[in-house]
């Protein structure tokens, strides 16, 4: 996609929404209130308020490889304290994805060095390899929701402020768009 590609695609957005409702970037530059936080990977099939179809301003939003929630990622903290404490969201959503790349990566011993720190954190919520009867990628994406549910449920910031907000984990099913939930079942 071309620079000039993004600008036309920018320019329908404005004139779509303009042409149902004339005063919606007036009430939208007055400020959010998100009810949810979304922990989603970064792959390009799976944006959460596209699936969702949530409008702008409902959901706050914090993207990595494989929806880690890794405690020594000062930007995760900072989205997770600020979405609890300055925006008062009321749901936070682990949401992982079939066919996930970073889990793949992570499970088959990818060795590019750039990514190993990652994948080592990937790595901490996937089962140890026992060399029969392996989980299938699909499976080891839902271990891998579940294990960032227990890290956020960990998390010193949710600890800490998190009384009341609750968590919960679901999957997208890219073959066929289904978000399924996974927790709590
Ligand atoms: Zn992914």
């Amino acid at each position: 996609m071309k620079s000039a590609e993004l600008k036309k695609q920018n320019e329908e957005f404005i004139q779509k929404i303009k042409a149902q409702d004339p005063s919606y970037f007036d009430e939208l530059k007055k400020g959010q209130t998100p009810e949810y936080f979304l922990l989603s990977c970064s792959d390009s099939r799976v944006s959460p308020s596209v699936i969702m179809q949530m409008p702008l301003g409902h959901m706050f939003v914090h993207r990595n490889i494989a929806n880690q929630v890794v405690e020594e990622d000062e930007s995760f903290s900072a989205s997770l304290y600020y979405a609890i404490l300055h925006l008062n969201v009321k749901k936070l959503v682990v949401k992982g994805h079939t066919g996930c790349g970073g889990v793949k990566a992570a499970w088959e011993g990818n060795e590019e060095p750039e990514l190993q720190k990652w994948l080592a954190y990937i790595r901490r919520g996937l089962p140890e390899k026992t060399g029969g009867g392996e989980p299938t990628l699909d499976e080891l994406s839902k271990l891998n929701v579940l294990s960032q549910v227990e890290r956020l449920q960990q998390h010193p910031v949710y600890r800490q402020y998190g009384k009341g907000v609750e968590i919960s984990g679901c999957i997208f099913h890219v073959e066929t768009g289904e978000l399924e939930q996974i927790y709590p079942t």
